[in-house]
């Protein structure tokens, strides 16, 4: 395997230590990953904040040039990044492939855009025109599931718009960032790209240090909270994209078969570990049990294997300490009586569950109330649509949620009702690079992807210019 580099002020350097970086599938380590300390944090932002004014002062469209030539080279070597982010996270590798290439495809989508002046009101004296300027050095801060392309959404537009960044990956998938930041780094000059990877002992640093103007982090909701409170002494500007427990109402009047094949897609995809997954799936009555032994059964079909292997539909968990709250969880499930299909865990290393499919589960149950993050659906009845809805919106999260139904028009009624930032009608996760989504309640603050998510790396500023 190859070495492993941090970057900062353009140079590729090795860590004060290093950590290691465990295959989820073999529990063997794949590499030793550079480890920075706070030293080497505060030269990151060092060169960031001194890359800047150059950085500012080029125009856009050259700004625009180097970063997609850029991504045009992470597509070139999707491949050997996509093998080592399988190996790091443990997602299919045809999976990892078009992660890489999405993100690559969305940094050349986002880096199309522009921050033109406007013009946005008038009188007989003069104009308001409204412009963008960039903030400064920007933290980026990304979690272990999706971690090239959470990495590259942010990354593109923050340099897009005039604004150095000190990346900062999660430690237990920090190696496909690293691949990715050299070739950004190649790209650009010294010191507008710089990432240090962490053992989860820095991001707090990173987001109250005093030369950091704006913090983007994608994780926890818990950990979102933190970043709030370390940026608010000094008010920095923030977007926080956070945890879902994403609904499903399915209406009376589907067709079970094919509903449920997209509901089980929805929920088990990167084996449960997406912030807008299906978390939760509400079925009328009248469809209770097909839909249930549907799942079930495909649940029983799942391929849960090595994600090297050919044919592996879906990998282990990420990480020990996911899959040990994803077995509490549906432990206490089991004890309030539910009744579980599937959930088998692997003999031999590997943090390996099988899809469960959870019936008669309760409203108050952890799996219902709390975002689980892994590969199991409690499936919740209803007979009474209006309780559906209020029972979907009764959650502290509001990221995404989904209506499936024969009748667009209803379903649209049902979509309109709920409380959450993005409503997909008999489709899922359907996220274009030039449409501004973010959560609502404590999902999340602010937007990602869009011209919206692009101006929220800069200032707006409003300029009265008298006619002459
Ligand atoms: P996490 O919150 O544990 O970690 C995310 C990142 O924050 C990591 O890089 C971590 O090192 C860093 N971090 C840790 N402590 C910090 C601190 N005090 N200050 C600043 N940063 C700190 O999240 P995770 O377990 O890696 O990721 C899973 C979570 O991410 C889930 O809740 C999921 O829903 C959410 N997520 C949300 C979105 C979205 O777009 N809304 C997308 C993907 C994942």
């Amino acid at each position: 395997m190859r070495s492993f580099k941090q970057i900062i002020g353009g140079s590729l350097v090795d860590g004060v230590s290093t950590i290691d970086v465990i295959n989820p599938a073999t529990e063997q380590v794949v590499a030793a990953c550079p480890r920075a300390d706070k030293a080497q944090l505060d030269d990151a932002v060092a060169a960031a904040v001194g890359a800047f004014p150059a950085w500012k002062a080029t125009p856009l469209a050259e700004r625009r040039a180097m970063l997609a030539k850029a991504c045009q080279a992470m597509l070139e070597q999707a491949g050997d990044i996509a093998r080592v982010l399988t190996s790091e996270q443990g997602k299919p590798l045809a999976v990892a492939q078009e992660e890489v290439m999405g993100a690559a495809m969305i940094g050349q989508a986002l880096s199309s855009l522009s921050l033109d002046d406007r013009t946005v009101g008038e009188d007989e004296g003069g104009q308001f025109v409204e412009q963008h300027y960039p903030l400064g050095a920007v933290a980026i801060i990304t979690p272990w599931n999706v971690p090239v392309a959470l990495m590259m959404l942010k990354v593109v537009p923050a340099m897009l718009a005039g604004n150095t960044v000190v990346a900062k990956p999660a430690p237990t998938t920090p190696l496909s960032s690293l691949m990715a930041g050299e070739i950004l780094n190649r790209h650009l000059p010294p010191g507008v790209f710089n990432i240090i990877v962490d053992q989860n002992d820095l991001g707090g640093d990173l987001t109250a240090h005093p030369d950091i103007a704006k913090v983007s982090f994608t994780g926890s909701t818990a950990t979102g909270k933190k970043v709030m409170e370390g940026a608010s002494s000094l008010l920095k500007r923030i977007t926080l994209e956070l945890g879902g427990n994403d609904a499903a109402i399915v209406l009376d009047d589907v067709d079970p078969k094919t509903t449920t094949a997209s509901l089980f897609e929805g929920a088990m995809a990167n084996s449960g570990q997406i912030c807008l997954a299906i978390k939760r799936a509400y079925v009328p009555d009248v469809l209770y049990d097909d839909i249930c032994t549907e799942l079930e059964l495909l649940a029983a079909q799942a391929v849960v294997d090595d994600g090297m292997k050919q044919g592996t539909q879906f990998g282990p968990l990420q990480n020990r300490m996911q899959l040990d709250k994803v077995r509490d969880m549906v432990a206490d499930a089991v004890e309030r009586g539910a009744k579980i299909s599937g959930g088998e865990l692997k003999d031999g290393p590997g943090y390996f569950m099988r899809p469960a499919i959870v019936r008669d589960i309760d409203d108050d149950a952890r799996l219902v109330r709390e975002e689980q993050f892994g590969p199991v659906l409690p499936v919740l009845r209803y007979s009474d649509l209006d309780d559906a809805i209020e029972r979907a919106n009764r959650s502290d999260q509001g990221l995404g949620g989904t209506v499936w139904a024969r009748d667009v028009t209803r379903a649209k009624a049902v979509a309109e009702r709920l409380e959450t930032g993005m409503v997909w009608i008999n489709t899922h996760m359907n996220v274009n690079p030039f449409v501004s989504m973010g959560g609502a309640k404590q999902s999340g603050m602010g937007t990602e992807l869009g011209q919206a998510g692009l101006e929220e790396y800069t200032q707006r500023r409003l300029l009265y210019v008298p006619a002459s």
